[in-house]
């Protein structure tokens, strides 16, 4: 019987299917990085930690691409000066490769440095539908040693809401009056609609008595807190994947396209303010993302 070099029907079906879902996986690695969910760094580690996987089998040219602010032009211009063959996979670069790259991401897209000297206020926001709430209440049930600060708001309780636990809720006459006397850190009107402020008062109390503070507030009023508080520990709550948020943003499907649209426009420019914060936390799950924000926060 003639030996044949093809390999079986099946052998060959699965391996295309192998290879259509490694091609999936790259693509999405690519959205997460283009859309800053995870840093380019980030992916390279992966990509050296384990050169089989999709990260490691991904191109030098298709990595450098997906990073916002890279065309081919600049791409080609960047491969030439680290003298790295645009055919090479991440998996598969040499340990000069590595170096100069790396180096060239550090020097043009630092990730940000934990700093010195945080205070105990601990400030938690992230993208839309990320989870911020979730891991909150997890860090207050499991964490009791961390007071959550309670906000006022203007919107009206849901069902199972108490006044006093979840939220203060207040009328605009009341909101408008806090504002005045300098009662709340920082405020803002959140998605266009009601507003909502972090008394000082409890705050004050609590860090004096050297115990730790976390907020979960809006983009900004980490930024306010920020401003009024340089000391604080600002934690910026990433998903796990770019592909993952926009399930939790438009998972239902229940919106038109153009709100769908206007939500992934928002979570994007969400997600570029992550350079201010101090911290990045994984919500890959919410007793993970919460042990690691109770870490930050002792
Ligand atoms: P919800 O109405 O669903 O409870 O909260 C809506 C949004 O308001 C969430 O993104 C939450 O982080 C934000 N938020 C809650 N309390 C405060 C606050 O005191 N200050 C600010 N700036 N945002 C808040």
């Amino acid at each position: 019987m003639a030996r044949t070099r093809t390999p079986p029907e099946v052998d060959r079906v699965a391996a295309s299917q192998r290879a259509v879902a490694a091609r999936r996986e790259r693509a999405s690695l690519k959205r997460d990085v283009a859309t800053r969910v995870i840093t380019p760094q980030d992916l390279l580690r992966r990509a050296w930690a384990h050169p089989e996987s999709p990260a490691g089998h991904m191109r030098v040219t298709e990595f450098l691409t997906a990073i916002p602010a890279i065309g081919e032009g600049k791409r080609d211009r960047i491969l030439a000066h680290l003298a790295i063959s645009p055919v090479k996979k991440l998996g598969g670069l040499g340990a000069r490769q590595r170096v100069v790259l790396e180096r060239y991401l550090d020097d043009r897209w630092p990730e940000p440095e934990p700093r010195e000297g945080r205070s105990r206020l601990v400030v938690l926001a992230g993208p839309t539908a990320v989870g911020k709430g979730t891991v909150a209440a997890y860090v207050k049930e499991h964490h009791p040693e961390i007071m959550l600060s309670v906000s006022a708001t203007t919107r009206a309780p849901r069902p199972g809401e108490v006044d006093g636990e979840h939220y203060y809720f207040v009328d605009d006459a009341e909101f408008d009056r806090m504002v005045a006397d300098g009662e709340l850190l920082e405020h803002a009107t959140v998605h266009n609609a009601f507003r909502y402020g972090t008394p000082r008062a409890p705050i004050d109390t609590a860090l004096a008595a050297g115990r730790t503070v976390l907020l979960e507030i809006d983009l900004q009023g980490a930024r306010q807190v920020r401003a009024a508080a340089p000391d604080a520990s600002l934690v910026f709550l990433l998903p796990p994947s770019w592909d993952e948020l926009v399930d939790r943003l438009v998972g239902r499907g229940t919106e038109d396209d153009e709100e769908r649209a206007r939500r992934l426009r928002t979570a994007r420019v969400e997600l570029a303010s992550q350079g201010e914060f101090d911290y990045r936390v994984v919500n890959d799950t919410v007793a993970h993302a919460a042990a690691e924000v109770a870490a930050l926060a002792q």
